[in-house]
């Protein structure tokens, strides 16, 4: 969604394939399908549940195939399927250390089932947004846990995920899927800044349009 906002914004034809019927699947959904109809009002196609099924290119140009016969002439094509963790070949078998397709396993001090090797980064299988302020939270963590300033478990703050399309889609905590579970524990406000605002004791989450405001929490939190 990124990059078809910067080769939209460029001058591309931008066509986006979706694997499923829902982009970003993790954002508050109408906040993203509003970022969707802008997009569409600028030029961009999105098709849902594309199914995209091979990429072949004849004299340099790539042919697109997906669905049960659609094809999409294209100059390029940016793979936006996910990261895997790259652990290969680095002798983490040979250590004995545990290696899932999601990542390294850790315990809450970042230690792997091996007590003398630890991990940080996206590397960890984890629920924390992949993104350089946790890679860098981890590390300070290790940092304060082999210095000796610490021998407590990790403790994240809440962690701003922004999206960067335009407007920008944002949140801090975790996703508005989770708190749903707990949803009689939950009040709702909504101001002229703020789109959606849940806050309770514990856990808060908010979805804004406003990245000052994400960062002015973040900020007060690191
Ligand atoms: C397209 C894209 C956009 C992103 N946008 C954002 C964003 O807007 N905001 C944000 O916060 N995060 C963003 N991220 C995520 C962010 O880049 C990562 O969360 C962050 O870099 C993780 O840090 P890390 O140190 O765990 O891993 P990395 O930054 O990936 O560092 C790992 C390092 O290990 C090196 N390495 C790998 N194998 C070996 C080896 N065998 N020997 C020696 N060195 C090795 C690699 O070369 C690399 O330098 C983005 C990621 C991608 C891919």
């Amino acid at each position: 969604m990124e990059f078809a906002t910067i080769a939209n914004a460029a001058g591309a034809d931008v066509t986006v394939l979706m694997h499923g019927d829902k982009a970003l699947r993790r954002f508050h959904q109408p906040f993203v399908e509003a970022v969707i109809d802008d997009l569409q009002s600028r030029g961009v196609t999105f098709v849902r549940n594309a199914g995209i099924r091979q990429l072949s290119r004849d004299d340099g140009d790539i042919t697109v195939h997906y669905g049960d016969d659609a094809t999409l002439a294209v100059d390029m094509v940016l793979d936006a399927t996910g990261r895997i963790p790259n652990v290969e070949g680095i002798g983490l078998e040979a250590a004995g250390v545990t290696v899932t397709p999601h990542g390294i396993p850790v315990n809450d001090h970042l230690q792997t089932n091996v007590p003398s090797i630890y991990a940080a980064g996206d590397v960890i299988d984890k629920e924390q947004p992949r993104l350089t302020p946790t890679a860098t939270f981890e590390s300070y963590y290790l940092y304060q846990l082999f210095s000796g300033q610490t021998d407590a478990a990790i403790d994240y703050p809440p962690i701003p995920t922004v999206v960067y399309t335009s407007p920008r889609i944002a949140q801090v905590a975790c996703s508005q899927r989770v708190p749903r579970r707990w949803a009689q524990a939950w009040s709702t406000t909504t101001c002229r800044t703020i789109g959606t605002a849940r806050l309770t004791s514990k856990v808060s989450v908010i979805a804004c349009w406003y990245l000052m405001m994400i960062t002015t929490w973040w900020g007060s939190r690191r």
